[in-house]
């Protein structure tokens, strides 16, 4: 029935292993975008280092109640090359660019038989071509199953899809105190999930907003996020410690399944214009970047609440916020958020109050 809109920012100062990028973020808070530059920036001259994994995608088969469990298990092992025939018979465009089905694998779950294709998928997500290989193999491998096929479907939790990316905040830049407190806090992610939630957010934070703006599937990237901090029990997907030098040096980790091809990354016009200002050219270059502005804004919501309380940051926005919600319009809406940030008092019933004022003191004019 419509469309709604986000502000389409671009974040400066990223330097991922020597190449300058600017990152197209779509997101509603600015104060985002500023912090991922300014974290960005601290890291200069040498900015950050990343990798990323080759492309590869789970595609899940599952079947059910199934009999002869072991004796199934081996007989779809022993027919892998036939499965991936099938499989890559249904996409020869991602077969003569070196991707495609490349491997089986078996698990069993109790009395359910559960099939992985292991498909690169270059430079897509791979949701669709994933997906359409799975139910093309699954009727030869029910053959080979006494039962019947059910789910036939991506998993979002693309292990075998990691990015990596490193950087260094100079002890002499933030301090030896934000040193320590950024330390000190993600100490606290590990112990506490309640903590390493909002702090696994934080990371999130700047990476949807690059999917956002590249046309990007941001709530497969959040549900593979989290489901690998979960692994082996809630963790932060950053870490962060002193180096030799006594400078932190901030890590993170997390699969980013995000393409530069199919679905609308080629065809909206803000996803192609978003590409184009990226510069990058694979998937993997995209994750690359997009983990760097994951640690980036991380830091920097850990320093802004180690140096000033997360709030402040955050205030003048809010007051605006508040501010029109309680009906200011125009220049009265900068006028009522400026004396709440003094006053320190950014409620809808102080808006409210001040709105008053202004339209009685209008009138007696
Ligand atoms: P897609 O099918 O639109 O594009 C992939 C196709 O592009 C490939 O099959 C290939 O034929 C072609 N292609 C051309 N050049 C290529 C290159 N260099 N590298 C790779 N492929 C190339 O898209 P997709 O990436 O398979 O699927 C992504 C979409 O699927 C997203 O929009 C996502 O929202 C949606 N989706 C997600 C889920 C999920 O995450 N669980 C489930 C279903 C659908």
């Amino acid at each position: 029935i419509g469309t709604t809109q986000l502000p389409l920012s671009v974040a400066t100062y990223f330097r991922v292993n020597g190449k300058d990028y600017l990152v197209p973020m779509a997101l509603e808070e600015p104060s985002v975008v500023a912090a991922a530059s300014h974290a960005a920036k601290l890291t200069h001259p040498e900015g950050f280092s990343a990798s990323s994994d080759e492309p590869i995608m789970i595609g899940q088969i599952q079947f059910a109640g199934v009999k002869n469990i072991s004796g199934a298990k081996r007989r779809i092992l022993q027919s892998k090359q036939r499965i991936i025939k099938i499989a890559n018979a249904q996409d020869s465009l991602i077969v003569a660019l070196g991707g495609g089905a490349r491997d089986v694998e078996v698990r069993i779950l109790e009395k359910m038989l559960i099939i992985h294709l292991i498909v690169d998928v270059k430079d897509a997500m791979g949701a669709n071509l994933v997906n359409t290989m799975s139910e093309a193999v699954a009727p030869y491998v029910q053959e080979l199953v006494d039962g019947k096929p059910g789910l036939r479907i991506i998993s979002n939790l693309a292990e075998k899809r990691l990015a990596r990316a490193r950087a260094v905040w100079k002890k002499s830049a933030i301090g030896a105190d934000t040193v320590k407190g950024v330390i000190d806090a993600y100490e606290f992610a590990k112990l506490d999930p309640y903590r390493c939630a909002t702090h696994n957010k934080g990371v999130m934070n700047g990476i949807d907003a690059v999917a956002i703006a590249t046309g990007n599937d941001f709530r497969a990237l959040e549900a593979g996020a989290h489901a690998y901090a979960a692994l082996k029990g809630y963790r932060p997907l950053t870490k962060y410690y002193r180096d030799r030098n006594g400078d932190l040096a901030g890590e993170i980790e997390l699969p980013i399944a995000a393409g530069t091809v199919g679905g609308i990354t080629r065809s909206h016009p803000v996803a192609q214009v978003s590409l184009k200002i990226l510069d990058v050219k694979s998937a993997q270059e995209l994750a690359q970047v997009m983990a760097c502005v994951g640690l980036a804004n991380n830091f920097a919501a850990l320093r802004a609440m180690v140096v000033e309380g997360i709030q402040r940051g955050h205030m003048k926005l809010h007051a605006r916020h508040i501010a029109m919600a309680a009906g200011a319009r125009g220049r009265l809406i900068k006028k009522l958020s400026k004396i709440m940030v003094t006053e320190r008092r950014i409620t809808s019933s102080r808006a409210g109050e001040l709105l008053e004022k202004f339209r009685r003191i209008r009138k007696r004019k």
